[in-house]
């Protein structure tokens, strides 16, 4: 496949990524001392840092910093009723096809996109696409033999039982999305917080999806964490809220620092749109390698489709008292909706580079920095004693201290190994700043700042540390 310029000039590759996660313990394979368990992943101490910090600064920019916006937390266990309501028990299917030969499965509108290069696939229905994968006499693409299956529908919801298992206990389904929470509690919230149209709430919080072919590292997993908003307007007002959300989840690309040539807005076709949405919106990232323009969040105005039927299986009147106009309705909502881990994984992807350099011995290197904004920096800076020796280890570590308290930030500290192979550590965690105390540090009262891009080193006096990095971590 040929590879366009942005593509080209791309250090990273999900393989080189996915081997920086392990090293340096941002992910590691879920399970793993029993060979792992397919498509599950654990955070590990610098993943849980950098998750941690998107959800915050997400946080912080889309509920704290709003007026218009409250927060929420609800369960992930809801009333079986939720998903007949919203219509997920009826609607929310993929198409599946496995194979007679070697058992494998594939998403059949994912089959006729990527080997037939059918763009418009998940329009058709499960008997089209079986037709059109017939006609096409498609080989499995694992073993390679002809003997695919049907397409038919799959129901993507985990389900499990409350109480002990016998006739009494109860069917429940693990939430496929955490946008219902938000819908089911619409009148509390509307009571208690003297909000009025319009108005959103935010929420971040775990969803279960039973993907049929999940993979490529943590784009696609049975589990992740979404971040989202259901905005609810005057429905003559929804369009507008609409583009204007457009605009906000733009500036939060900018924010966690993705490069703009790597994220471009796809429209969902009429055929393509969900059975709740008058208009979506993908933002999709340029995954390298074959991957490719994949959906990395999703903006839909979900009309008072949600609220509609919630109001119709629950009986409770969910309609808005509109004072000014004395008029009752439903509002509609706009629902901005950001994956956790397609975050961590595009910000990582964007923030990886490798630099031709030399060692400290003069001979060509390759220093590999995770060029990560500041803010999601798992750590902020490291202090570095150039030797362990008690003198500099004491003022390091004092320090060391100073800043985690001032900043009220993560700091690292490290005293091991050569003070190279410690920067080069540094820049593969994506830490901005380092600060080495050495013997002059005990003269001058000063430390050499080292700044992880430009590898530039400044003397700064030790007193103007916390004030030095505050501005430039934020
Ligand atoms: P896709 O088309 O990739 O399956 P979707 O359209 O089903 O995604 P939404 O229902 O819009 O996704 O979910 C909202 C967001 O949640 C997505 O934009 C994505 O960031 C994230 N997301 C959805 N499914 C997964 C998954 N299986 N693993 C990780 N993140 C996911």
């Amino acid at each position: 496949m040929a590879l366009d310029s942005a593509q080209a000039t791309r250090a990273a590759t999900m393989d080189k990524i996915v081997a920086l996660c392990k090293r340096r313990g941002f992910v590691y394979p879920g399970s793993d001392i029993y060979g792992g368990l397919a498509n599950t992943w654990d955070y590990g101490p610098l993943g849980v840092e950098l998750k941690n910090n998107i959800k915050q600064l997400w946080w912080k920019t889309f509920v704290h910093r709003r007026p218009d916006m409250i927060g929420l937390d609800a369960a992930i266990l809801m009333h079986p009723k939720v998903w007949e309501a919203s219509g997920h028990v009826v609607n929310f299917n993929d198409p599946l096809v496995d194979c007679k030969t070697c058992k494998s499965r594939f998403r059949a509108d994912h089959l006729l996109e990527d080997k037939l290069g059918i763009g418009d696939a998940a329009t058709k229905t499960p008997a089209e696409m079986t037709a059109i994968l017939q006609d096409a006499n498609l080989a499995c693409p694992n073993c390679g033999n002809r003997t695919l299956t049907d397409a038919r529908q799959f129901n993507m919801m985990f389900s499990t039982t409350i109480g002990p298992v016998s006739t009494t206990s109860q069917r429940v389904y693990l939430r496929p999305e955490t946008a219902q929470g938000i819908f089911v509690q619409y009148k509390n919230l509307l009571a208690t917080s003297r909000v009025k149209l319009p108005f959103g709430a935010g929420q971040i919080g775990k969803a279960f999806r039973n993907e049929i072919t999940p993979g490529n590292f943590i784009f696609r997993v049975l589990e992740f964490e979404q971040m989202e908003i259901e905005y609810f307007a005057k429905p003559e007002e929804s369009a507008a809220a609409f583009e204007s959300w457009l605009g906000a989840m733009w500036a939060w690309i900018r924010l966690i620092g993705l490069d703009d040539a790597h994220v471009r807005v796809r429209e969902h076709s009429r055929e393509e749109l969900s059975h709740y949405s008058s208009r979506t919106l993908d933002f999709e990232y340029d995954f390298p390698g074959t991957m490719g323009w994949k959906e990395l969040y999703g903006l839909a105005n979900r009309t008072d489709f949600d609220l509609a039927r919630h109001q119709e299986t629950s009986g409770v009147d969910l309609t808005y008292f509109d004072q000014a106009a004395n008029t009752r309705y439903l509002p509609h909502v706009i629902e901005p909706t950001f994956g956790v881990e397609r975050t961590f994984l595009t910000v990582m992807l964007d923030a990886y580079d490798e630099e031709e350099t030399v060692d400290v011995n003069g001979k060509a290197d390759t220093r590999v920095v995770l060029r990560l904004a500041p803010r999601l920096a798992p750590y902020k800076a490291a202090v570095l004693p150039l030797a362990r020796k008690p003198e500099l280890t004491a003022v390091a570590r004092e320090l060391f201290t100073t800043l985690q308290d001032e900043l009220d930030t993560l700091v690292d500290y490290d005293e091991t190994a050569n003070i190279g192979k410690r920067y080069r550590r540094q820049d593969e965690i994506g830490t901005p700043f380092c600060l080495t105390v050495d013997f002059d540090s005990l003269e001058d009262g000063a430390v050499t700042v080292r700044d992880r891009d430009t590898m530039a080193q400044e003397r700064i006096a030790i007193a103007d540390a916390p004030a030095y990095l505050r501005h430039r971590v934020r």
